[in-house]
């Protein structure tokens, strides 16, 4: 019985001293990586040596590498990421496809890249945006934020009459903390299809992922696509 004891204790015991020494190792490496990299550091910053130089700049690199370049490389991944915020109500539309709309952005970008996306919308002749000079008369506000805290490039808002499910008034809003920021590389172009796409929501549309579309939940590579016509005149086709 003894033995068949002290042999599972040997089991336990053994992987305790493995590990213990493995810990030592690492620690024992890094001691001595550490001195070395800091001998290194030392000569490069006391010496005029061309061989200092070259140790000297390849530390520039290093550090440069791991501070500023990760940082926008990590905000251009988050402009791919960012999507938007949107909240609607399932077959909500206006009563018909008309709305008034006010533009309440004072930034110059915004206000030209709002203008154009309700242009566009016009154009397809699915939906008729009216612009308003005054804003209690609008049914549509088109806004912008700078909100660091959200993941999201645009917002639309959505109120609707629970009897009909018609849409009554609309708040969209662009975020200019990504859309004008130059790190999270949004050209002009996209941050117009950023605006057609919320606007899209005030018509009443959703997120299509499955085709080229302005409606896809992220990214804002495409404007107003034929499929999106189809889905404006779909949802007003019953009156
Ligand atoms: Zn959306």
């Amino acid at each position: 019985m003894t033995s068949i004891f002290r042999m599972l204790f040997a089991i336990p015991r053994a992987i305790v001293r493995l590990v213990w020494r493995l810990f030592w190792g690492i620690v024992k490496t890094a001691i001595v990586l550490g001195v070395i990299l800091f001998a290194i550091n030392f000569y490069a910053e006391h010496s005029n040596s061309a061989l200092a130089q070259s140790i000297f700049q390849i530390r520039e690199t290093v550090s440069n590498f791991f501070s500023s370049t990760s940082a926008s490389e990590l905000k251009q991944t988050l402009s791919h990421l960012s999507t938007d915020d949107f909240v609607t109500y399932d077959g909500a539309r206006w009563t018909h496809p008309k709305a008034t709309v006010y533009i309440a952005s004072t930034d110059a970008t915004l206000v030209a890249a709002y203008q154009e996306a309700l242009a566009n919308w016009n154009a397809t002749g699915s939906f008729t945006f009216t612009q308003v000079t005054n804003k209690s008369d609008a049914q549509i506000i088109l806004a912008d934020e700078s909100d660091s805290s959200s993941q999201a490039a645009g917002l639309a808002e959505l109120k609707t009459n629970s009897l009909t499910n018609h849409i009554t008034h609309v708040d969209v809003k662009l975020n200019r903390y990504y859309l004008l920021d130059n790190d999270f590389g949004y050209t002009y172009e996209r941050i117009v299809n950023t605006a057609e796409h919320e606007l899209g929501h005030a018509i009443g549309l959703f997120h299509d992922d499955n085709e080229d579309s302005v409606m896809q939940s992220s990214g804002s590579y495409y404007g107003i696509q034929q499929v999106d016509i189809a889905a404006v005149n779909k949802l007003y086709q019953e009156n």
